[in-house]
């Protein structure tokens, strides 16, 4: 049996990692692979894609209502090719800190025996521009080993991105976490995949994979559904089917260089701005 691979998930608010997690989910799935999905972002829309809409209580709502003597499918559901569906949720807005749920919904899904030895994978969709507190806990605790950063060619990405290789850093002296690759979900920038690879490369890791941006994604989103599921022809089904592959197949897993703001501007202006050759477009 393959051993399971624990993913964590991580980039700057709206970039598209619960987008990208679930369809990515669903293109593993199509290669035969058992997935779990842990929302670990207040906003609990982490499997609404798998599951056909907000179909889930969250954890912290489920434990406030019920108390934590619950069986596993209070909080687990089955989701899109028999993805496991979890969310953390978070604390009442204004209360404690938004990262706790991800402690306490982690430590929960342990002891109801969720990690089952048939699983090949767990996502961690974990919000945020940096890893601090709560937020840290999936790569601070040693759950999850791999990460992926969600970025795109816009400069808060890319900042955001490089700020949270300063946390894998940090956890990665004490801890085996290891960054797979930069995931780059476009946004049309100019130069974007050259500014990607740039990027990634000074890091000391690599450009993953590369998600155009299409507005079937949009289409999909609308209707509570996957690309893979809602378009299973479509182009963009297939790159996220191959964005699976890539993870599937990756094998370099590195701790970060951050790099300064100064060096991350000098990227931005050599890259950034480039009007591409048309042999450079994809
Ligand atoms: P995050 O989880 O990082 O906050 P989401 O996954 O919720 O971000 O994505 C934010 C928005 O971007 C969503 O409305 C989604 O439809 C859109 N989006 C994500 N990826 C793409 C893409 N490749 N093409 C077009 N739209 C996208
Ligand atoms: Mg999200």
């Amino acid at each position: 049996m393959s051993e399971l691979r624990q993913i964590a998930i991580y980039g700057k608010g709206g970039i598209g990692k619960s987008t990208t997690t679930q369809n990515l989910t669903a293109g593993l799935c199509e290669h035969g692979k058992k997935v779990m999905v842990v929302g670990c972002d207040p906003k609990a829309d982490s499997t609404r894609l798998l599951l056909g809409g907000l179909a889930q209580k969250t954890v912290l709502d489920t434990i406030r209502e019920e108390g934590e003597d619950i069986e596993l499918d209070r909080i687990m559901k089955e989701g899109f090719g028999g993805t496991k569906c979890v969310e953390s949720g978070g604390p009442e807005p204004g209360v404690g800190c938004a990262g706790r749920g991800i402690i306490t919904s982690i430590n929960l899904l342990e002891n109801l025996g969720a990690y089952t030895d048939d699983l090949d994978y767990v996502f961690y969709d974990v919000l945020g521009d940096v890893v601090c507190g709560g937020f840290a806990m999936p790569i601070r605790e040693g759950k999850a080993k791999e990460i992926y950063i969600v970025a795109s060619g816009e400069m808060m990405a890319l900042y955001a991105a490089n700020n949270i290789s300063k946390g894998i850093q940090r956890y990665a002296r004490t801890g085996g976490v290891r960054l797979g690759g930069i995931i780059c979900n476009s946004r049309n920038v100019d130069g974007e995949l050259v500014l990607l690879r740039a990027f990634a490369k000074e890091l000391g890791t690599k450009l993953l994979y590369f998600v155009p941006r299409d507005n079937v994604v949009q289409h999909a989103e609308i209707h509570k559904q996957t690309v893979i599921e809602y378009k299973p022809d479509s182009k963009q089904a297939d790159e996220y089917r191959n964005l699976a592959q890539a993870v599937i197949e990756n094998e370099d897993f590195v701790i970060p260089k951050p790099m300064t703001q100064e060096r991350l501007e000098e990227i931005l202006m050599e890259f950034g701005m480039m009007e591409l050759a048309d042999d450079y477009k994809i």
